[in-house]
């Protein structure tokens, strides 16, 4: 088995489809948000070159879960096809991450195509700092969009990134919607990636702060960390669990599983490293995929996460 000197090895696969997004997140970008989403630049993997490199990794690495994201997964017009051929290749897990703002009219054919999770990014319920952080005014879409998914059958969990001065009044609201729903919520500290690379303090907001707002109304009980989890969970007195994850104050990168393709076709260790190494042209050469794998493998962090002037957005969130 491909693993390093802590044992740890490739078992999650997270795929970026598009660097382009229809949100203009201000974890993600700095950028003013235009009329349209952002478009893809060239040279993008085509639903063919995917499929070929997901399946030589599988082959090596025997995955358990792909994660599609981005960018938003949602804008990759072929994803259907996409999954399906994922799925033929004998993966268990296809998930995708994605902000819906798509999802209400897409969630019956990702359904049909074989996904089997989806995370929702939502940050906020309230439409004014839902706008200060997306910079766009679809919140009510998402909503549908979350409901439609779970109607239909597909498990969904939502990931909330918590900051000081945008959404920290949202914990508890977004916690009572989760509950409502009976669906998991994680929070997640901001963390240093992107033009936050060197700013991040400005927003951060601790696990320790987040459990704090939470114990304003609820009593809690931290569960067992299972190997290889971003999160950390808590159940509450009314058997609410809830997550948080926790990069900067507690990170998890001791027993990481992950492994990240971008949509030109280069592989990552780790996201507190921005070299991608380049897959596209050898995914069916075993022993150059062996050594681009070994060097992904050492990109990983020993303990501590060291954040990425790379915005998540090009190395798939
Ligand atoms: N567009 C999809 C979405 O919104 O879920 C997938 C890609 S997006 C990069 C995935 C998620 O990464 C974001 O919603 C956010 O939760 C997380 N993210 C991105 N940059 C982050 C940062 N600097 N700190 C914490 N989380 C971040």
């Amino acid at each position: 088995m491909l693993a390093d000197k802590y044992g740890r090895t490739f078992k999650t696969l997270r795929v970026s489809l598009t660097n382009a997004c229809n949100l203009f997140c201000n974890y993600c970008t700095d950028q003013p948000a235009s009329e349209k989403a952002s478009q893809p630049e060239d040279n993008v993997l085509s639903t063919k070159d995917y499929i070929k490199i997901i399946n030589s990794l599988h082959n090596r690495l025997n995955l358990e879960t792909i994660r599609l994201t981005g960018g938003e997964p949602l804008l990759y017009k072929d994803i259907s096809n996409l999954i399906e051929g994922i799925r033929e290749i004998g993966i268990k897990n296809v998930k995708l991450t994605t902000n819906a703002v798509f999802l209400k009219e897409k969630a019956v054919p990702l359904k049909n195509a074989g996904i089997t999770n989806i995370n929702v990014s939502l940050d906020s319920l309230d439409p004014e700092s839902f706008f200060k952080i997306s910079k766009r005014r679809n919140l009510k879409k998402i909503l549908e969009g979350i409901d439609h998914a779970l109607a239909i059958g597909i498990p969904v969990k939502v990931n909330t990134v918590v900051m000081k001065g945008m959404n920290t009044d949202q914990i508890l609201p977004l916690l009572e919607f989760a509950r409502e729903r009976s669906i998991s919520i994680r929070f997640l500290e901001v963390m240093k990636m992107g033009h936050l690379h060197n700013s991040y303090q400005d927003l951060y907001f601790s696990q320790e702060e987040i459990l704090e707002k939470i114990a304003e109304q609820h009593q809690f009980i931290p569960m067992d960390r299972e190997h290889g989890a971003t999160a950390t969970y808590w159940i509450t007195d009314k058997k609410q669990v809830f997550g948080i994850i926790a990069n900067e104050s507690h990170p998890f990168c001791g027993d990481c599983n992950r492994l990240r393709l971008d949509s030109y076709g280069n592989i990552y260790g780790c996201l507190s490293n921005d070299n991608g190494i380049s897959i596209k042209d050898h995914s069916d050469d075993s022993l150059k995929l062996e050594y681009s794998l070994k060097q992904a493998l050492l990109q990983k962090q020993e303990v501590q996460f060291a954040g990425s002037v790379m915005s998540m957005r090009y190395i798939g969130g």
